[in-house]
């Protein structure tokens, strides 16, 4: 009797857990396929102990049998759950069809279950069953039927083919799934073990232990389970990777329903919004929504955030498509690029103007000026090219320091600015010369307005602190020549060969290049 009670507890107890196990696993977020075996492996364990629990205090032999019907609706598909969690563990997504496929072979159980219930009209499976005698307990004994031995032939070899499989895996596993496929292996021992021990008569009244031999079975595999966290693993990793992105993300569906945002998004653009998941991205930001729908597949749009300071984001939006089901959703990533257009900006400034002076740098007026010469020659319009460098600089810095002659260098660009007139295109050649292109002027031209320059720079007094610096320059013309065909580097070599002249002659002076004369100062005042 004790022995009996010790069973009937164990029975009881197992269903207890395989049901508790199926629950659990079951109502997990993350479902794999792996997981659905297992619930179904569990559940099918969790009727069968029940089933056979029940049967076993059953009054009648009708009753008895009743349950013995409902015990096959759990033991026939548990080698089933049992082959497909092992053939699904470590498995590729892309052999999930293939898996599918197998789930044909649930028609099997299901003829088994509709021949034992129906067994009563065609006696294939039991040809006669009746109660053991003289046992404290309800045992069913049977004349078997045909087709029992092919069913529980069925249901072994399955048992039998789904261990091999896991030793194979056993065999060939690495990294994490080995000392899961060990730990399996190992459960698989239980119900194989109590399949040896009925098939041996050791157990006393033969009674039935394979539902606690799976109950273990289903606690070993779950603990190998938790142990590789598959169950929270995936999900808060993919939660993690998602909030740790510094872009935005919002996944919406066909009606543009917000089906998943992360961290970035909210924050950006749903304050206070849990996710916002279900409703559109128009009833929580409109002219969120506004800016998507104007932009086709990438581009730029400047939106205030959520902490209210402006920004440029840039939106990639990209089809979400389903294999069967065609386009489902669209999934929007924004990049805040506001830092980003900064950079470009000041690298664009840093590549066109002179950081000291803020006018067009050497490089800047080499781009634009064969443009202008290009223009000037179509058009057969004159122009003239000037090269000035202030006189005696060195000793503007000698005598009252680098800033000073910084400060001189700010005010001459100031007073060119001032004196060329508009169209002209000018800049800092490099230390203390400067170039300008004047167009529609001939040389005589030129002469005038350069005076005008020399001259104001020569009356020019650079105040620095208490100190009044004074400043020269020499000019260097050169003027188009209709005849010749001459490039910018030609003309920037004659200026440069006219400018040196005018330092030659004393500095402070214009020397065009068709004379290599000092200009005499006609036009002064
Ligand atoms: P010259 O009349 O023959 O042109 O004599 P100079 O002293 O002007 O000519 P030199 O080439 O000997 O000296 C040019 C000086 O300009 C030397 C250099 O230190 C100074 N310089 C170049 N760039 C800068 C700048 O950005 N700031 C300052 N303060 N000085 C500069
Ligand atoms: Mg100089
Ligand atoms: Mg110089």
């Amino acid at each position: 009797m004790p022995f009996i009670n010790l069973f009937k507890t164990g029975i009881l107890f197992s269903t207890a857990v395989s049901f508790a196990l199926a629950l659990y696993v079951s109502t997990r977020k993350n479902q794999s396929s792996h997981l659905f075996y297992f619930s179904g492996l569990m559940f099918a364990t969790a009727v069968y102990g029940l089933s056979y629990f029940i049967e076993l205090s059953m009054p009648s032999l009708e009753l008895a049998v009743l349950l013995l019907q409902f015990e096959y609706c759990g033991l026939t598909f548990i080698p089933f759950f049992w082959f497909l969690l092992v053939h699904s563990y470590g498995l590729q997504e892309k052999h999930e069809k293939r898996e599918k496929a197998l789930h044909l072979i649930f028609i099997i159980p299901i003829i088994f279950i509709i021949l034992v219930w129906t067994n009563s009209y065609h006696n294939l499976i039991y040809k006669r069953i009746y109660l053991l005698e003289g046992v404290p307990l309800t045992i069913l004994k049977a004349e078997r039927g045909i087709l029992f031995l092919p069913l529980n032939l069925t249901l072994n070899l399955l048992s039998l083919a789904a261990t091999f499989m896991m030793v194979i895996k056993l065999i060939k596993s690495r990294g994490r799934f080995k000392g899961q496929f060990t730990l399996m292996t190992v459960a698989a021992l239980f119900p194989l073990s109590a399949h040896f021990l009925l098939l041996k008569k050791m157990i006393p009244y033969n009674l039935d232990v394979i539902p606690i031999a799976f109950a273990v079975t289903g606690l070993l595999t779950f603990w190998g389970m938790i142990r590789i966290q598959l169950f929270d693993l995936i999900p808060i990793a993919q939660d993690m990777v998602l909030n740790a992105l510094e872009d935005g993300i919002i996944v919406v569906d066909l009606k543009s329903r917000i089906i998943e945002s992360n961290q970035a998004a909210r924050n950006r653009f749903f304050p206070g919004e849990e996710r916002g998941i279900g409703k559109t991205i128009k009833e929580i930001n409109p002219l969120l929504a506004k800016r998507i729908n104007e932009i086709p597949n990438h581009g730029e749009f400047m939106l205030k955030t959520a902490n209210k300071s402006t920004c440029i984001f840039k939106l990639t939006c990209s089809e979400i498509k389903h294999r069967s089901f065609g386009v489902m959703g669209h999934l929007y990533i924004l990049r805040d690029n506001t830092e980003m257009r900064s950079y470009v900006n000041n690298l664009k400034q840093l590549a066109t103007f002179d950081t000291l002076t803020g006018i067009f740098n050497r490089r800047q007026f080499l781009d634009i000026a064969p443009v202008e010469l290009n223009r000037a020659e179509k058009k057969g319009r004159p122009f003239s090219l000037v090269l000035f460098d202030l006189d005696h600089f060195k000793l503007v810095n000698d005598s009252f320091g680098h800033d000073a002659g910084d400060l001189v260098l700010q005010q001459t660009s100031r007073l060119i600015g001032e004196h060329m007139r508009s169209g002209s295109l000018y800049a800092r050649y490099g230390g203390e010369e400067f170039v300008v292109l004047i167009p529609e002027a001939d040389g005589e031209q030129a002469v005038a307005i350069i005076e005008r320059l020399r001259l104001a720079l020569e009356k020019a007094i650079v105040v620095y602190g208490e100190k009044a610096i004074e400043i020269t320059a020499s000019f260097g013309i050169s003027t188009y020549q209709f005849n010749k065909d001459l490039t910018l580097d030609d003309y920037l070599k004659q200026a440069d060969e006219a400018m040196y002249a005018a330092k030659e002659q004393g500095r402070n002076s214009i020397v065009h290049h068709d004379t290599m004369k000092t200009i005499p100062i006609a036009l002064t005042d």
